[in-house]
């Protein structure tokens, strides 16, 4: 059973999550203006996507590059809509990413980078990225690896060669930490990760503006550490149901 819901739910959801990011940002004093908030619509169906598109999102994420060609015309009836890569990408699948995505989210070691600049520069476009950094330390997880605060010379050797790709455009970071019930848990990551950023603006040359960082279960505390970018699929279009996929 594909798990439907309403355009009234969505538009109740996105009032919630608004308002949390902007009673986050000015804990913070951050302007929440300068918070997108991206929609996960990995497993949801076109329909879906066009509700959110009336409620006004503009911002999406997909994780399986099959699954979103399926549905690609629904993100593409709104022509100020973008569309980022945010799940493990596999080689063969590259070139959808290619062909079909604006953007490349869960870049997430250098053999992909080169792939992706490979068939960027085929196709003469330049693809903005976001490096996954493994900040949790999980086997599980894709992207460096950062096991406590230091940053690996192996990390900043494939980050000078991923920026000196002419077709790839670094403009930030990505990561995925532990589920945890609790926002406040996974806060340490994402401090670990502006720091990471900073690190390679000020010393590397970078020119990192975007961090995306936060899902449902604790975007808050990301905001409050600076995500630019938050990705939410449960709290904004309710849970997934991954039978109802075709292929992975
Ligand atoms: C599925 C997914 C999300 C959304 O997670 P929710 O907990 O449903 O908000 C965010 N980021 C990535 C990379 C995902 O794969």
């Amino acid at each position: 059973m594909m798990i439907m819901i309403e355009l009234s739910t969505i538009q109740k959801n996105i009032d919630i999550i608004q308002k949390n990011i902007a009673d986050a940002a000015a804990r913070s004093g951050r302007d929440s203006s300068d918070i997108t908030l991206m929609a996960v619509t990995k497993t949801k169906p076109a329909e879906t996507v066009s509700f959110l598109l009336r409620a006004g999102i503009r911002c999406f994420g997909e994780n399986y590059p099959d699954e979103t060609a399926g549905k690609i015309s629904a993100f593409r009836a709104e022509p100020s809509a973008w569309l980022a890569m945010i799940g493990h990408l596999q080689s063969r699948k590259a070139k959808i990413v290619a062909d079909l995505f604006d953007e490349f989210h869960s870049l997430d070691r250098l053999e992909i980078a080169e792939k992706m600049e490979t068939l960027c520069t085929e196709r003469k476009r330049v693809m903005p990225v976001m490096i996954e950094c493994n900040v949790g330390s999980e086997d599980s997880k894709s992207g460096w690896l950062f096991a406590d605060d230091s940053i690996p010379d192996s990390f900043l050797q494939d980050f000078e060669k991923i920026s000196g790709m002419s077709h790839l455009d670094v403009k930030g970071l990505m990561i995925l930490p532990p589920y945890a019930e609790e926002a406040e848990t996974n806060r340490r990551y994402f401090i670990r990760t502006r720091k990471i950023a900073e690190y390679l603006n000020q010393y590397c040359g970078a020119h990192i503006t975007e961090l995306s960082m936060g899902t449902s279960s604790d975007y808050t505390a990301a905001v409050e550490e600076g995500a630019t970018i938050i990705r939410i699929g449960t709290a904004l279009v309710g849970p997934r149901d991954y039978s109802a996929k075709a292929s992975l």
